[in-house]
């Protein structure tokens, strides 16, 4: 069938939303992009809050995301790449509490 004039005008003609860019998600560590598997979310705080994990996925700021796997947590903060991603310290009770999430999804993977 060469019956041209396929009903897809909605596609050609969208409107921005529709393009609405989907953020990709890519752990600092391993690079790897967050597809099934949800990655940490970092966030840095405003106004010099600092940053916080961010479980909910829905806090508003700077994110940086790393596996929750206790050797990608450990890359990240040990090359500093939460740090560099967010241009902030990564305060001890932070490092302690993704280093908890990794050794936690570790231990439910095994
Ligand atoms: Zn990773």
């Amino acid at each position: 069938m060469t019956a041209g004039g396929p009903t897809d005008g909605a596609a050609a003609g969208a409107p921005a939303a529709a393009k609405r860019r989907v953020p990709v998600r890519t752990c600092v560590a391993c690079r790897t992009t967050g597809g099934k598997r949800a990655l940490l979310r970092v966030v840095r705080l405003p106004e010099g809050q600092g940053v916080a994990l961010d479980p909910t996925g829905k806090r508003s700021g700077r994110g940086a995301y790393v596996c929750p796997t206790a050797a990608c947590v450990a890359l990240a903060l040990k090359q500093k790449k939460l740090e560099r991603s967010l241009k902030t310290p990564i305060p001890d009770a932070l490092a302690d509490a993704l280093r908890a999430a990794g050794a936690e999804t570790a231990a439910a993977d095994a």
